[in-house]
């Protein structure tokens, strides 16, 4: 642009010196010839007046293209400065739009949260109503019957325990705290043991059960046998529950160490909006069978979790009135043979060597006695205490092979009386941190810690055994190595009609995957067939009460033999 506005201004000097100089010559001619005398004069006059002429016009110029040049540089600048304002605008844009989305996330977040927390509220203010309630009722000596109270007690129980352990097993898995284990599991076997008991499950609802096996199944592979027996139980009971005519069909397949379950059935299905929906805590299909249904609404988010958490895939399909089709796809790698037994475990007896000691320091009594129920049989020495502020005064006086140690103890915590513990020097001391909130856990036995190992509560009373053999390295006796001590056999003939025997598989079948509930069920309709079973019934009820399945199959195994 400069260039082109140089050029006409170089053109426009020059078309401007020439017609000048052309004038000047003419008018030069013309007074030359009229004053001959004075001509030198004139031509000096024109010269001078030509050369200031042309100088003016250059100078003009000059100014012209300078001062254009300055608006054009002024134009330029604002319009750099325009464009950065621009950006920055749109910057600032940006993250308020981000912003916002981050708001609304943490809005989520917190929504959710509250949706959780009144979830949570709202499932245990029922089951907790009912306790109170007859709890009461039983110290008023109303006119209650006692067994049906304590029934519901207990069953009002089993629902809070069964909700405390789901969102546990959530907030552990989301904490990523979960502990997946690698058992060895005979896969035809345990595969049949849960299509045995579902298909009495959906039998007894009118459903016809398919189970289609593969033509290949490894017979072993490592998987954590608990968690994929939840999984397949969680979606299994759910086919069944929500389907009222036709049929549940389990499908496995097996190829290139990925194992596919899929759980079909002919059921409600589930609306497309509750599709992804249902995978949240607490929350339920909108269908009214569905809202009919009892539930927690826990399951599928704890199946999906599961499945994730070992690393697998759930997927749905589903269509309204039609059914449902869960697939799980999971990693199962296939062993060729297993030198352990794995699903039978030997009971202990006790331990071989000198009696050990363990203190137990928990504010909690209900648990100092679940502990001592579980370590007092086996032959240790126990003393407890809710006091946190005696526990240094306890393991002076008793020197503790190990102390467990709960962490939410009133006071101090459980870390602080961990650290005094160890200021004390006692040699070989163990310690073991129990807890009931997954996000404390920490390993133990790393160098800084104060503690050897930690369990998570609720646990598993085995492994709880296990735990403590480990970190005192105990060698455990066995029921097997000595004769006669154990016994838990029927010492009495018991004879059953025919309508009664037909239970014996059923029962045993519930027996041996622990489905507590399927065989309450299982012995009131036994009991309505053949009311001379009431005794063997009460004693199976009883060991059942007391979750005592180990005798409860023990019985089931004599009775079948004897039939
Ligand atoms: P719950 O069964 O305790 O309600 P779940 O998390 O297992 O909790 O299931 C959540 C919801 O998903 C159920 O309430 C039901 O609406 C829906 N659902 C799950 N499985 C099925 C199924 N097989 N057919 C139809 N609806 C299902």
């Amino acid at each position: 642009m400069i260039g082109r506005l140089q050029k006409r201004l170089t053109q426009l000097l020059l078309v401007f010196a020439v017609t000048t100089g052309v004038l000047l010559v003419l008018i030069y001619f013309h007074y030359a010839a009229q004053f001959p005398r004075e001509s030198g004069v004139i031509r000096h006059i024109l010269l001078v007046e030509y050369v200031y002429l042309v100088a003016m016009f250059s100078i003009i110029a000059l100014l012209l293209l300078r001062s254009y040049e300055k608006r054009r540089d002024a134009q330029l600048e604002s319009e750099r400065q325009r464009r950065r304002l621009q950006d920055e605008v749109a910057a600032h844009e940006r993250t308020n739009q981000e912003l916002q989305r981050a708001k609304e996330v943490a809005e989520a977040a917190n929504e959710l949260k509250s949706r959780y927390v009144v979830g949570i509220s709202h499932e245990i203010r029922s089951p907790l109503n009912a306790i109170y309630g007859y709890a009461q009722l039983l110290e008023r000596n109303s006119p209650v019957d006692p067994v049906d109270a304590v029934r519901v007690i207990r069953r009002s129980s089993e629902h809070l325990s069964d909700l405390v352990d789901g969102l546990l097993d959530i907030s552990r898995m989301e904490g990523g705290v979960m502990r997946i284990s690698r058992d060895t599991i005979r896969l035809p076997d345990f595969l049949q043991q849960i299509v045995d008991m579902f298909r009495l499950q959906a039998e007894a609802n009118g459903l016809n059960f398919i189970y289609d096996q593969p033509e290949y199944l490894p017979a072993y592979v490592n998987a954590d046998q608990k968690r994929l027996r939840q999984v397949l139980i969680n979606l299994l009971s759910n086919a069944i529950k929500f389907t009222r005519h036709g049929e549940v069909r389990l499908t496995v397949r097996y190829r290139t160490q990925i194992a596919h379950f899929e759980i079909e059935d002919t059921g409600i299905g589930i609306d497309e909006e509750d599709r992804n929906r249902i995978f949240e805590p607490f929350e339920r299909g909108n269908q009214e069978a569905a809202r009919m249904a009892p539930g927690t609404g826990l399951g599928l988010t704890i199946t999906k979790l599961l499945v994730e958490t070992m690393g697998g895939e759930l997927t749905l399909h589903s269509e309204v009135g039609k059914g449902s089709r869960f697939r799980v796809k999971l990693m199962l790698s296939s062993m060729l043979s297993s030198d352990t037994e794995e699903d039978v475990r030997r009971e202990i007896l006790g331990y071989r060597g000198r009696r050990r000691s363990v203190l137990l320091v928990d504010d909690n009594p209900s648990h100092i006695g679940l502990m001592r129920g579980t370590l007092e049989p086996l032959g240790f020495d126990v003393v407890w205490t809710s006091d946190s502020a005696m526990v240094n005064l306890l393991a002076a006086q008793y020197r503790p092979d190990l102390v467990l140690l709960d962490v939410a103890l009133g006071g101090p915590t459980g870390w602080d009386v961990a650290d005094g513990l160890r200021a004390m020097d006692i040699p070989d001391l163990k310690i073991m941190m129990v807890s009931g909130n997954a996000h404390e856990y920490a390993i133990g036995g790393a160098p800084g810690m104060p503690h050897d190992a930690f369990v998570i509560k609720p646990f598993d009373v085995d492994v709880l055994v296990d735990q403590v053999g480990l970190l005192l390295g105990l060698d455990w006796t066995y029921a097997e190595e000595i004769d006669g001590v154990v016994n838990t056999s029927v010492n009495e003939t018991i004879t059953l009609s025919g309508s009664s025997r037909r239970y014996l598989d059923e029962l045993y079948q519930l027996g041996r995957i622990g489905h507590v509930r399927a065989i309450e069920g299982k012995l009131k309709e036994m009991v309505a067939a053949d009311p001379e079973s009431e005794a063997f019934v009460s004693r199976l009820g009883d060991l059942i009460a007391n979750f005592d399945l180990k005798t409860y199959m023990n019985m089931l195994d004599e009775v079948r033999d004897d039939h």
